[in-house]
């Protein structure tokens, strides 16, 4: 089974790269996109599912299309560009719960939402350090409490990466073109340079894992996946049809 991947920017932010690259980068500005992927399965029932849902509310500086030439827009917005209606979602997966990828879970009260449940274990007591939890986008949804690595579709999977949260995952995603892989931690292209170790994402609750984590995505990439990198702005033109 294979899906087609439809990326939506539903949010943005400017930040340091030092919060993708842990001790690489400071002092240097950058647009952060918050991407939601919205899958379509090829065959079969046509089933639809977002990984992330992006920022619930926000207002795209004019500097960020100016300087990228992209559009952010509102979730709902997004999801009518894309002749959708957020009742068609089948389910969600969430790659972790900090505010920017699971902003907009209320709009699919029908969906499943495949979460890690450590990660939700951590979004209901957050630990002080981390202020990015709002477990209100949990409240009243249909979760799917996953314990490492699942299959959630044949052809879909989701595989364990903790370290930027303690429950985050990435999610390996079959497609025409082979299979792409969504990082599911937080980072941005300059966490995968092309000679050289990964690098650790500059937020994290386990720098130890969360490098492990990075070296075992780039592994993936080394073995012939597409990787796509949760903040990056080359996401925008990499939608598989
Ligand atoms: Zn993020």
């Amino acid at each position: 089974m294979s899906f087609s991947i439809t990326p939506l920017l539903v949010g943005v932010r400017n930040v340091d790269q030092g919060i993708m690259t842990w001790q690489r980068g400071y002092g240097k500005r950058i647009w952060l996109p918050m991407w939601s992927f919205l899958l379509r399965e090829k065959d079969g029932e046509g089933r639809l599912l977002l990984v992330d849902t992006g920022l619930e509310d926000f207002v795209p500086p004019q500097e960020f299309v100016d300087e990228t030439g992209l559009h952010a827009q509102l979730m709902e917005d997004a999801l009518a560009q894309a002749g959708v209606a957020p009742g068609d979602i089948w389910g969600v997966i969430n790659t972790h719960l900090h505010d920017d990828h699971c902003g907009n879970n209320l709009l699919f009260p029908q969906a499943k939402i495949f979460v890690q449940r450590a990660e939700v274990l951590a979004c209901r007591n957050p630990h002080p350090v981390d202020y990015r939890y709002d477990d209100s986008y949990i409240d009243g949804v249909n979760l799917v409490e996953l314990e490492g690595d699942a299959e959630i579709l044949p052809g879909l999977k989701v595989i364990f990466t903790p370290g930027h949260t303690p429950g985050s995952q990435a999610v390996v995603v079959e497609t025409d073109e082979g299979p792409a892989v969504i990082t599911g931690m937080c980072c941005n292209q300059e966490n995968f340079p092309d000679s050289g170790p990964a690098v650790c994402p500059g937020v994290h609750c386990d720098a130890y894992a969360a490098y492990d984590a990075a070296q075992a995505l780039k592994a993936l990439r080394q073995a012939g996946a597409e990787l796509y990198p949760l903040h990056d702005l080359t996401v925008a033109s990499r939608a598989k049809p």
